[in-house]
């Protein structure tokens, strides 16, 4: 395959420096996406404005420049990414797959009791009410100053993905939110920007991590409903900490930065990564890439243990 349209991304969310965890994820999606000759685009996910910073995506980029992961084109920021948000709305709502949820979170817990409503699946309660019934929930929501969230009426039940470590992956496909509602700003759902930006940026093959799994069958189907081509998947495994948590700020010295105040520079912590993956300790991902076999990476999280800082000795 030619370097073309297709291709491979990372996509962090950013609210903060990224940690090894991260940082591995992003390694594994340029190996995937050079490793199959394609481009490796970046972007910004930042539709969450309370918990997105600038300065944290500039950092963020910074992290993965220092360990040699460089990307083609400019980065892409959600926050720009708003009309078209807007234009597939428009799409979903012309062909009727749209409707007006007016559910608290407490509300769909309780919905959610009842026997035939499959775990974190959303319970139907908005999906087929009347306009008056409708008006009403309506008005009641704009009294709180509130506005109604958007769903997508979904028509399949299941939807397939392909996933190149987990094969043919079928999952739910749920009436997901595709805008929140709330306190009246306009409030962008992941799972349509991440959709719409995806088939925007031509990439046809999504690497992530393998928490995200199950998300995929439900983003499948909503770009089948937009008319976008469905990605292949790969969904790698997640790096947690000694106690078999999924690795977190809290859990010491990290980050790129916070590694370098001990001592390791970031190529020492491409050879750390490289040998978490079962590959060679070189100085570059370039160098990383003849060595690469999708097929050979460990599918078993790796349990991140904090190296000792220089100088101090092992007991
Ligand atoms: N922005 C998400 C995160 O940082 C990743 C979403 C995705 O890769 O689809 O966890």
């Amino acid at each position: 395959m030619s370097l073309s349209t297709h291709a491979g991304r990372y996509a962090p969310s950013p609210s903060g420096d990224l940690h090894v965890g991260n940082l591995r994820t992003a390694l594994l999606a340029w190996l995937f996406a050079r490793g199959s000759g394609r481009r490796f685009v970046l972007r910004v996910e930042d539709i969450d404005t309370q918990r997105s910073s600038a300065e944290a995506a500039r950092r963020q980029c910074e992290d993965l420049e220092a360990l040699g992961l460089r990307h083609d084109g400019a980065v892409l920021y959600q926050h720009d990414r708003f009309p078209a948000y807007e234009e597939a709305l428009d799409t979903l709502r012309r062909r009727g797959l749209l409707y007006e949820c007016y559910c608290s979170r407490r509300d769909i817990r309780e919905a959610a009791r009842a026997p035939h409503t499959p775990p974190g699946m959303y319970p139907g309660t908005c999906r087929d009410l009347g306009e008056e019934e409708r008006a009403e929930r309506r008005r009641r929501l704009r009294e709180n100053g509130r506005v109604p969230a958007l769903r997508l009426r979904a028509q399949a039940r299941e939807w397939s993905v392909t996933d190149i470590l987990y094969g043919h992956v079928s999952g739910p496909v749920d009436d997901v939110i595709v805008r929140r509602g709330g306190s009246g700003a306009v409030d962008w759902a992941y799972n349509l920007a991440v959709v719409v930006d995806d088939a925007y940026q031509g990439i046809d093959q999504v690497v992530r991590g393998d928490d995200l799994l199950m998300s995929a069958p439900a983003q499948a189907y909503l770009a089948h409903e937009l008319g976008f081509p469905q990605p292949t998947y790969a969904h790698v495994p997640l790096v947690l900490n000694e106690e078999g948590r999924r690795l977190a700020k809290r859990d010491g010295a990290v980050t790129l930065r916070e590694l370098g105040q001990q001592g390791m520079s970031p190529r020492e912590v491409l050879h750390l990564l490289a040998e978490s993956l079962g590959l060679p300790p070189k100085d570059s991902p370039d160098a990383l890439l003849p060595h690469f076999d999708p097929a050979r990476i460990p599918r078993e999280p790796w349990i991140w243990r904090t190296p000792p800082a220089p100088g101090r000795t092992c007991p």
